[in-house]
């Protein structure tokens, strides 16, 4: 296993592969954790073997890696084009409609009979990434009129985004569910929910999800930003999905809903991750912008878990230079010391789980000699709450079951080992962890390890003993 050397983590998006099967272990020697499939260009059994893959460099590193299977959600499409392309012009009226004929400059099929439903005079649509802008003129049950308001090309099958409308469409389409079930086989450790429009959604998906993997729900729409506490509460990770966010709100108030979204989620201790565009020049370039630098230390500095790679990894020219550089860029902050940002916790938790965690990292911290804090856990809990505090050293989460070290894949300063004996004494206690921390070179002779765990052993959320050990 690597020993932790960035305490914010990597997720890279993988592609096709092409015969380049070598690839996803050159990135996570780059410094990525987490791997992400993306299933609106790829099916589940294209990914099987990229899973396969995943699995067997856990074994030659014996570390543990996170598996995103991002679902493609109810991504809304115009149809097709007589001539495959038109160009709309500032000004035009434009016509969308449920009829299938192929369309032309004046018209084109909408096939989404919720977006009738939804939307009012005077709402704005968005087509092709939100290149062109039109404002609805008015509605009826098969046809929306608009004036186009920013021209450009429009081809077959670009995506539209409906930001001031709420759709009666349910954030898993048949295409996704068909996906979770097939996706039941294989070690996947959590679904990427798109276009999640309320809390609603996530409780769906949760109720469809068979297998032990997690949710992410990925904040792209306004609505969704609008019940972001409950969302944050429901689910497991949360994305800044800055792609679609960005269409929908305009990228100028990007930003600072970045920054709200990261203080929610570091307030209720689950994950975030920021993603989209992050280092995206370098699709082409083996090197990025200084403004991409400063975009990826600036998710850093607002402590978020883990950073994501989209295009750069799944399709560029230098996806190992991109975790390369990733890293490095996440070294250098990590390396300015105090760096990050501790927003207030509102937790009124007087739960003695929690007491101990908190301990644990204010203990670690004021023992100079303290190398890492080792959690003990069944459901993963501690850690998760032990992390939250951002204590600043490394976090070793020592679990007996392998899906729950896979996901602390995603979690800030967070390196998981699944242990393969039971706990039966105290002694046994300090036993496991001189062992892992040595094995891992986790901490130097002579210093400390500050050690949390849960008498009777076995059971879950009973975090009650704080230990520390002297190596
Ligand atoms: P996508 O999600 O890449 O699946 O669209 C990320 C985003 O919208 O930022
Ligand atoms: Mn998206």
């Amino acid at each position: 296993m690597k020993n932790i050397n960035h305490y914010c983590k990597i997720v890279a998006t993988i592609g096709l592969l092409d015969g380049r099967e070598d690839l996803i272990e050159k990135l996570y020697l780059a410094g990525a954790t987490v791997f992400r499939m993306n299933l609106s260009h790829s099916s589940v059994a294209d990914n099987a073997k990229k899973i396969k893959i995943i699995r067997s460099i856990e074994k030659k590193y014996n570390c543990s890696l996170g598996v995103i299977f991002d679902l493609q959600g109810p991504k809304l499409r115009v149809g097709i084009f007589k001539d495959g392309e038109v160009l709309l012009k500032e000004g035009q009226t434009f016509q969308l409609d449920l009829d299938a004929t192929p369309g032309d400059n004046t018209r084109v099929n909408l096939p989404h009979k919720e977006i009738y439903e939804a939307v009012e005079k005077d709402h704005i649509l968005l087509f092709n990434d939100g290149l062109i802008r039109v404002r609805v003129e008015s509605v009826s049950k098969d046809k929306i009129i608009t004036t186009v308001l920013n021209g450009g090309p429009l081809s077959n099958h670009k995506g539209v985004n409906v930001p001031d409308a709420h759709l009666a469409i349910s954030a898993l389409t048949e295409r996704d569910i068909e996906n979770i079930k097939e996706a039941n086989e294989l070690d996947v450790d959590w679904f990427a929910l798109s276009f999640v429009q309320k809390p609603e959604d996530v409780l769906l998906a949760r109720s469809l999800i068979k297998s032990k993997a997690g949710i992410i729900s990925k904040i792209e729409k306004p609505l969704a930003f609008e019940h972001i506490d409950k969302i944050v509460e429901y689910s497991d990770v949360v994305m800044v999905a800055r792609g679609d966010l960005g269409v929908e709100v305009s990228p100028e108030k990007v930003p600072v809903m970045q920054r709200k979204i990261i203080v929610s989620c570091r307030r209720a201790g689950k994950p975030v991750i920021v993603a989209t565009q992050m280092l995206e020049s370098m699709i082409n370039n083996p090197a990025p912008t200084r403004a991409e630098a400063s975009d990826v230390a600036t998710a850093v500095y607002e402590g978020v878990d883990a950073v994501m790679l989209s295009g750069e990894t799944a399709s560029g020219k230098y996806p190992v230079e991109a975790v390369s550089t990733m890293r490095r860029i996440i070294n250098n902050v990590e390396a300015d010391d105090k760096h990050m940002l501790r927003p207030e916790s509102d937790k009124k938790d007087t739960d003695v789980s929690y007491a101990i965690t908190a301990a644990a990292g204010i203990t670690a911290e004021l023992i100079d000699t303290a190398d890492v804090i080792v959690n003990f856990t069944n459901s993963g809990m501690t850690t998760f709450r032990t992390a939250q505090n951002r204590p600043c050293l490394p976090i070793l989460s020592l679990t007996p079951h392998i899906e729950v070290a896979r996901k602390m894949a995603v979690v800030w300063g967070v390196q998981a080992y699944q242990i393969n004996k039971d706990l039966e004494k105290f002694e046994d206690i300090e036993q496991e962890v001189r062992e892992n921390v040595q094995k891992l070179g986790l901490a130097k002779k002579g210093s400390k390890v500050v050690v949390t765990a849960g008498i009777p052993f076995g059971e879950t959320g009973d975090t009650n003993l704080l230990y520390v050990i002297t190596l």
